[in-house]
C-alpha cells in the first residue's frame, strides 16, 4: 500500500519529524511538503486552527493532509497563552521575548501553582475523492505533555518556551533534554500516537 499525505507547514523539520515518526508505524506513507497558501488561523483552540490548515492544504492539493497547532497552556493564567503562544509578546515576536513576558508575569507564583502543560492537536482531513472509495472525513488527534514553570530559562535544545518547562517526572528544562528524548514523549509524540489508528484505517482503506 502506498499512501501520500500533505502536511500543512512549510518547516522542512516537521516534515521529516512527521515522516520519521508516521514511517516508523505505518508502511507505505510519504508525507509531502506543502507549498500553497495559507490560511488565516482564526480558530478558537488549537483544534480548530489545526483543521483550518488541513482543510486548506486538502483543498489545495486535493490530497489526504495533515495539519498540527501547539502551544503551552498554563494553569493559573485559565490556560494561556494557548493559541497566542507563538505571539504573546507581540505579533512578530520571538521566542526569547514570549518566554521573558511569561515569566515576569509569574514572578510571585510560587512552585505549586506554576503547573502547565504543552498541547497539541493534529488534524487529518482526507477531501472527497483523494483516494477512490474513501468518503471524505475529518479528525482531530490531541496530545497533553504536563509539567511545571521554572523560574529562569535553561538548556540549549529546542524552541519556543522549552527552557522553562520542567516535565512532570524531570528535574531538567524541554531545553535539557537531548532533541530525540523530547521527540519521544513530547505532546507532539502524544498527538501522533492518538492519531496512527485512524491514519492506519484511511491507509488500509485506499490499500
Ligand atoms: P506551532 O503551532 O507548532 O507553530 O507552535 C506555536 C507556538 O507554541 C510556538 O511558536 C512555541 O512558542 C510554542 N510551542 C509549541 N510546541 C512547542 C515545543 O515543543 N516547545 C516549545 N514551545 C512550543
Amino acid at each position: 500500500m502506498a499512501l501520500e499525505v500533505v502536511l500543512a507547514t512549510h518547516n522542512q523539520h516537521k516534515v521529516a519529524e512527521f515522516q520519521r515518526i508516521i514511517g516508523e508505524r505505518i508502511a507505505g506513507v510519504t508525507v509531502l511538503a506543502y507549498d500553497g497558501p495559507s490560511p488565516v488561523e482564526d480558530g478558537t483552540s488549537f483544534a480548530e486552527n489545526a483543521l483550518i490548515k488541513a482543510r486548506a492544504a486538502a483543498a489545495h492539493t486535493g490530497r489526504i493532509a495533515l495539519a498540527d497547532d501547539s502551544g503551552l497552556c498554563v494553569d493559573i493564567m485559565g490556560g494561556a497563552p494557548g493559541i497566542f503562544s507563538a505571539r504573546w509578546a507581540g505579533m512578530l515576536a520571538a521566542d526569547e521575548p514570549n518566554v521573558r513576558l511569561l515569566l515576569d508575569q509569574l514572578a510571585d507564583v510560587k512552585r505549586p501553582d506554576r503547573g502547565a502543560a504543552f498541547h497539541c492537536s493534529i488534524a487529518l482531513v482526507v477531501p472527497d475523492g483523494a483516494v477512490p472509495g474513501l468518503a471524505a472525513q475529518e479528525s482531530v488527534a490531541e496530545g497533553r505533555w504536563p509539567g511545571s514553570l521554572a523560574y529562569e530559562p535553561r538548556g540549549s535544545h529546542g524552541f519556543g518556551y522549552d527552557p522553562i518547562f520542567e516535565p512532570e517526572g524531570y528535574e531538567v528544562t524541554a531545553a535539557e533534554l537531548l532533541p530525540a528524548q523530547k521527540n519521544e514523549i513530547s505532546h507532539r509524540a502524544r498527538a501522533f500516537e492518538a492519531l496512527i489508528p485512524e491514519l492506519g484505517r484511511v491507509a488500509s482503506g485506499a490499500a
